[in-house]
Order: structure tokens, then sequence, then C-alpha cells
């Protein structure tokens, strides 16, 4: 691929395309303020060109221009995301539209909690929601079955937040439902005509969102026919028995047969999964980890059986999250099987659980899954482009995604938009309904009855921010319309760093056998997207300890600290740890045995300190600058890079 198409994509590691962000930039900053005194140029201005001559005036200039010059001193020490010498956490440089984008809609300052605040800027994120859907295979065709929504949040973290708090909201429903039934003695039903009365409490605990939606819309229906009166006192009713209004503690008191809910996660999986729970009061302890395979994936098998143990203890799943893209390994997790286990599950067990992917990291990657009209590319189609990505698993999972529930996906990683943009993706709009909020000020009689579609233009009322900026979905807004999200277009930006990822993984081996005898060097798991980790052993060495501190040594080199004046680094990486804890004795064994180790120093509980560790230390790459394989310098930065490690490397040996 000729990494030259990027070139009007970005404002340029050396600032290359200065001149036309200027130009652009300042072009539509005088067009803002053509705008604002275009609103009733009548007025005489309210700041007047006297008192700009007061002193009160100069001096408050001159300091603000003084700070500015402090603050853009401060801001040397930022971190160089933008440079392809930066290769540690998820950032790179920016798209040039979004951040164009964003800086000028930010001077108009709408705000995203409701159309009231930003008639524009709403629409484009609803918009960029759409398009993100569309993009996971989610269906927008009303003809078509339920419908997709998303919205931006300010990241991953709050999104991943909002998926626990809808699907709670959905999850513990019907028997609210059933209870204002058996208090009002109304028989409601549900969509397949069976009397809630007479439904188990797990039956009603293991109901899809579609058919608690279905629920929930008969529900307003048979209350709406009772007249306004009976319908604004039923109402209430109903919201009294809901969780939301009586918290945990009374809820479970009323309702003796449930017990404390679990929400399943991979043992991989971000630590915001363990923020939410606590947020929610749904507790840490509720929150199971399955442990993952040799590639870092969540076992199915694993997760199997921990949907068993929850079945055997009478607990409800409130949700299974799969990981696209995990934050330390850039592993996937297979979707398809989480889909499949859960038919199997209803079958079965009588047991369902709602389906979250934190695709935080990943999901952008599926701009390389679609085609010009949003259709799903055969498995050869992708890998036409690849020497391994995507293997059958991970098509799969990306294939997968449209039989989910919802979704996180983060412009502001591989978006490639500034901070800070999440979003979150349901499948089903109308989940919104469940946790609607109305503010008092928007509060209008004549809309008394609650209908089951959500007014999307009142963002605030179905997320968890309140106001928030209209800039972050313009900016994405206006490089989704430059960048549409295809395999022809915006994919190929990623596309580009998953082969550098290909050229890196084969170079570490060619590196590892040049050094052999002096190092051992490995991919501690094949790279599903674009991070790739290494592990690096000296040779002779068998203790986990001292691989350790070795790699820690490799690291001090690459890492980015207060005391070394950051424009002497040559490059800047990040690191991870491979649990013991998480990884299964065959999996720990092979790492083992791949890096000459002995495995009794690899171990969860450490006896021997100078000897054992509980985790392995590995240098972590994410590898999304697209400029990584430019050789204008003679050769690729991640050739340089590469010999860069080995000097550091047999340095470090000859100490
Ligand atoms: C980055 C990340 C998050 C958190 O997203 P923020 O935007 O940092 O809040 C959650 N999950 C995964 C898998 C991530 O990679």
């Amino acid at each position: 691929m000729d990494i030259r198409l990027f070139s009007p994509y970005f404002l340029g590691s050396y600032g290359e395309n200065n001149h036309e962000f200027e130009d652009i930039f300042l072009e539509f900053f005088r067009d803002h303020v053509y705008w604002r005194r275009s609103f009733h140029p009548e007025d005489l201005p309210p700041i007047s060109i006297l008192e700009k001559q007061s002193s009160h005036y100069l001096e408050t200039m001159a300091k603000t221009k003084q700070e500015l010059h402090k603050l853009s001193a401060a801001l040397k020490q930022s971190v160089p995301f933008s440079n392809p010498r930066y290769i540690g956490h998820m950032a790179s440089d920016v798209l040039l539209p979004g951040m164009l984008g964003q800086f000028i809609t930010a001077l108009y300052n709408p705000n995203n909690v409701t159309e009231e605040a930003a008639p524009v800027t709403v629409k484009m994120e609803l918009e960029v929601g759409n398009n993100l859907a569309a993009m996971f295979g989610y269906n927008l065709d009303p003809n078509n079955g339920s419908v997709a929504w998303g919205h931006l949040t300010s990241g991953g973290t709050v999104a991943n937040y909002q998926s626990l708090w809808m699907f709670r909201s959905v999850k513990y429903y019907p028997l609210a439902v059933k209870r204002c039934g058996e208090l009002a003695d109304i028989d409601f039903i549900d969509g397949k005509g069976r009397s809630l009365h007479y439904m188990s409490t797990w039956d009603l605990m293991n109901l899809s969102i579609d058919e608690v939606i279905q629920v929930r819309v008969n529900c307003l229906n048979q209350l709406k026919a009772m007249g306004d009166d009976k319908y604004d006192e039923l109402i209430q009713l109903l919201r009294e028995q809901r969780i939301e209004h009586q918290g945990h503690i009374d809820f479970f008191e009323q309702h003796k047969e449930l017990k404390q809910p679990v929400v399943l996660v991979p043992a991989t999986a971000h630590y915001s999964w363990v923020k939410a729970m606590k947020i929610l009061g749904i507790g840490s302890k509720n929150l199971w980890h399955v442990p993952t395979d040799e590639k870092m994936r969540l076992d199915p098998e694993a997760l199997r059986l921990l949907l068993l143990k929850a079945k055997s203890e009478n607990r409800t799943v409130l949700a299974v999250i799969g990981v696209l893209g995990t934050t330390e390994f850039g592993t996937v997790d297979p979707i398809s099987d989480i889909v499949t286990l859960r038919e199997e599950m209803i079958r079965d067990e009588s047991l369902n659980y709602y389906i979250h992917i934190d695709a935080a990291w990943g999901g952008y990657l599926s701009s390389v899954f679609r085609n010009e009209e949003n259709n799903l590319r055969s498995h050869d189609e992708v890998k036409a482009g690849f020497e391994h990505f995507p293997s059958a698993k991970v098509y799969d999972a990306f294939a997968a995604l449209k039989d989910t529930d919802s979704i996180t996906v983060d412009p502001h990683k591989l978006g490639y938009m500034p901070y800070g943009s999440g979003a979150f993706i349901a499948r089903n709009k109308n989940m919104c309904g469940f946790v609607v909020q109305e503010a008092a000020y928007v509060f209008d009689k004549k809309n008394r009855f609650v209908e089951p579609e959500p007014k999307l233009n009142q963002l605030g009322q179905y997320i968890m921010e309140g106001s928030k900026p209209g800039a972050a979905a313009a900016a994405s807004y206006v490089a989704q319309n430059v960048l549409p999200l295809n395999a022809e277009q915006f994919g190929k930006l990623p596309a580009s760093t998953i082969r550098t990822t290909e050229v890196f993984y084969h170079k570490i081996s060619e590196l590892s056998d040049k050094l052999k005898g002096k190092a051992t060097l490995i991919t501690p798991m094949e790279p599903d997207t674009n991070l790739i980790c290494l592990a690096i052993n000296p040779a002779g060495n068998t203790s986990t300890r001292v691989l350790n501190d070795f790699t820690r040594k490799v690291f001090e080199h690459i890492k980015i600290e207060k005391t070394t004046p950051l424009f002497n680094k040559e490059f800047i990486g990040s690191y991870t740890s491979i649990f013991r804890k998480n990884i299964d004795d065959s999996v720990a064994q092979s790492l083992c045995s791949k890096l000459g180790l002995d495995s009794g120093s690899f171990v969860t509980d450490i006896e021997k300190a100078e000897y054992q560790d509980n985790a392995l230390f590995v240098l972590r790459h994410t590898l999304m600058n697209p400029w990584l394989s430019d050789d204008k310098n003679g050769e690729t930065y991640l050739d340089m890079y590469l010999t860069y490690l080995e000097e550091t490397i047999l340095r470090l040996i000859e100490q």
C-alpha cells in the first residue's frame, strides 16, 4: 500500500500541512466572526474601540498572552503522539478534517445535551452514531426490524458504564411490571401473550432485550387504554416498582428469590469494567473474569462453565462482555462463540444474557470489513490485503458484531479523532426508553404519554452525561464524510498499520535469530490487530525475575520520564504484564519453553523473590502511525526502532 495516500489526512509529524491548516482555520475563523456580526448588526458593539485602549484592557490582554506563552512552553513537554517514533499507547496523529472540524465548531460552542442548545451538532452526533452502527452491521432501516442508535461519550470508559446502566434497567423491568400488575390487579402480558403474573422470576429475568421492549410496549398500551387519570396513577405506580426507584436493597428485599447478578468479562478486560461495577453499585465481586486461551482471547469453554455456575447459583447473568481488541494485547475475543453460546444457553438452560462488545480499541477496524455499499466483505476479500490478517476466528468475530446488543468504540483511538470522543452504539434504540430522565423544565402535559420510541434530539435524557461538546460530534462527522468508514476509504488507514504489524512480527523473529546465543525475543501471542508485544530473555537465563529486570532496563530507554528530556528519546514505547493467574498452565508452560524459562519461576504466588515472578513484563507497541513504514530516511521507522532495540539489548547484555 502506498502510504503517500495519507499525505492530506494529517497535520503531519513535521507539521508538513501547516499552511493548509492555517489557511483553512483562518478562513473559517473569519467566517465565524462574520456570523457573529450578522446577528443584529444594527446593535452597537458592546466592547467599544475606545475601551480597548484602557490600561485595564491592555493589561489583561498582556496577561493572557503571557499565560499562553507559559502554557505553550509547558506543552512542549507533551508526548509527541504525532511522530512515528511514538509507538507506545493508543494515540497517533489525528485526522486533519477531525481536528479542523473540532476547532471550528468550538468557536460556536454548541452543547449536545439537547437540540435546543445545539440545533446543528446533535443531528451530526446521531448521524455519526448511525455510521458507526452501520459499520458494525446493525440495522438502520425501520422496515427491517429494530433500529440502532448511537451517540458520543467522553470516552470508552463512559460508554462501557452506559451499557451496564442500560442493561440493568432493561433486565429488571419485567419484574417491576409484574409487581405493578399484582398491586393494581392488571394482567400484563409479554410479546408471546403470556401473562407476566404466571411467569417465574427466572423466566422474567431471562428475556431478551427485544422481548423486554415488547413487554414495555404492551404495558404502556394497556395503561394508555385506561384513560388519562388512571394512566397517570399507574405509570407512577410502575415507576415506584423499578429498581432505579427502589434501590438495590429494597428491590432485592421485595424479590426475595433474586440473587445478586453477575457480569462476565474476559481476564484481559479493561479496568473500566471494575469501575463500572463499583459505580453502579452492582459490586466488583460480581464481576467474574473468564480465563483466556493461549492467544489471550476469552476461552468459550471457560465461559460456558461460568454460565452454568451462575445458573446453578440462581444468579442472573446481566451481561457477557467481549473485547474486540484488548487494551494490553490487541487481541480479539471470539464474539461469534459468545453469540452462539447464547443461543445454546437459551435453548438448554433458559439462560439469556445481553452481549456488549468493548471495541474501544478495535471497533474502527470494522471499516476494513465493509465495502463501499456497506456490505460485509468476504473473508477472502479482506484477507487479500494481508499476510495473516484476519484469521478465521478474527473474521468471524467482526462478522458477528451485528448479533450483539451494544458496542463501545473510541473515535479518539483508532478513529484518529482528538480527545475526548468515545461512542456507545445500541442495536435497538428503544433501549433508551428504560433510562429516560425528563428534566423538569422540558416536561409538557400535552405529551403526557410515555412513548416507547425515544425522542433522540433530547439526547441528555438517555445518556450518562449532561452538557457535552458538539465540537466532538462535528469532528467525527466531518472526518466520516471525508473518509467514509469502508475498506476503500477510511479502512485503508488501519489496514496499512496492520500490514506494518505483520512486517514487525516477521522482523522480530529475524532479530531473534540474529541475536541467537545472546538473547531470545518472542511475541508472546500472535497479534490479532495492530498492537504487538515483545518478550526478551537474555540467553541462558531461566528465571522470570531476571527476565523482568532485564526487560525493564530495556524499557527504561523508551519510557517517558521526568528526568530525561523528551527530545533525547529515540523512540517511545509502553509495556504491559502477562499475569500468570490470567492464563492456564499449558499457556504458561509454552511461553516459558519458548523463552527458555524454568516454568517453576513463573508463578501465581511468589515464594522465592529473586527467582520467581507472577507476571511477565513485556514491551507493548501500538502501531497506529501510518508513517512507521515510511523509508525516506533510507530505512523505515520500524527498522530504525528494531536496530535501536538490538543495540540497546546488546549493550545491556555486555554490561
Ligand atoms: C481504551 C479502552 C477503554 C477505555 O476507553 P477511554 O476512552 O480511555 O475511556 C475501554 N476498553 C478498552 C478495550 C480500551 O482499549
